[in-house]
């Protein structure tokens, strides 16, 4: 895939594949376009070359609202509606994007909101949880689609460091339930334990790929060394 914003190519020619029910960890330095990597696989922002293979069939031609559905996004923002419950939340898009009754999508809400663990804050408003909390309602919301795909920015970045291990522990628990997951994270120690891909972006491009005990201990490129040298 390529990707500029005006006259600036910011995704230079990425390619990587994530087998089905596989996780692929995306890290890299700030600026080495992984946001915008993520944003065009999901077209929030339209590539400017390339395609996204979904199930080995090209997306290109395809409407970026139906994409989206198939493509769960989570953000390091998690972006609730905050005069909303966390049931609420859960259940908009399923009622108002995928026209599920009403009493269909709340009690879909309740089960998502059961399976990250917030089957007893169902009625709560954002401001009323914590930083982890929010973000596992922004999961669960993600999750209420039924995506194929999950793609995560940085969800844990703007947590206290207290709240992100448990956010870090449900994302290890989607992975092992068989969800295929693009995970874009600072977090190396997840990285490391929970990849089956790793994949290193700078500049706009792939400078290596390749399962974590091969990035983490053998490191080909000078700068996935630097890198590792200067977050580890
Ligand atoms: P990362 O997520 O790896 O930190 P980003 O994908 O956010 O990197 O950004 C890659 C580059 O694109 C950066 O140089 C950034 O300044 C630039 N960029 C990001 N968003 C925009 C935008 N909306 N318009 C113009 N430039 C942008
Ligand atoms: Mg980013």
């Amino acid at each position: 895939m390529r990707l500029s914003y005006g006259p600036v190519e910011v995704v230079r020619g990425v390619t990587f594949s994530v087998p089905a029910g596989s996780t692929t960890c995306v890290i890299g330095p700030s600026g080495s376009g992984k946001s915008t990597l993520l944003r065009g696989i999901n077209r929030l922002h339209e590539p400017s070359g390339g395609d996204v293979l979904l199930a080995g069939t090209s997306t290109r031609g395809q409407h970026p609202d139906r994409l989206r559905r198939r493509i769960g996004m989570v953000f390091q923002h998690f972006n609730l509606f905050p005069d909303h419950t966390a049931l609420e939340n859960v259940a908009l898009a399923p009622r108002t994007v995928a026209g599920v009754p009403r009493a269909e999508a709340l009690r879909r809400a309740h089960a998502r909101l059961a399976e990250v663990g917030l089957a007893e804050r169902t009625d709560h408003r954002p401001r009323d949880l914590s930083g982890g909390q929010q973000q596992r309602v922004a999961i669960a919301r993600a999750l209420a689609m039924d995506p194929e795909v999950m793609l995560f920015d940085e969800v844990t970045s703007a947590l206290d460091p207290e709240l992100v291990k448990g956010v870090l522990n449900l994302m290890a628990t989607l992975g092992r339930q068989g969800m295929t997951m693009v995970v874009v994270t600072h977090e190396m120690g997840f990285a490391r334990r929970v990849a089956d891909q790793v994949v290193f972006m700078d500049e706009g491009r792939v400078v290596e790929a390749g399962p974590p005990a091969q990035l983490f201990e053998q490191p080909r490129s000078e700068r996935l060394r630097r890198f590792l040298a200067e977050v580890l």
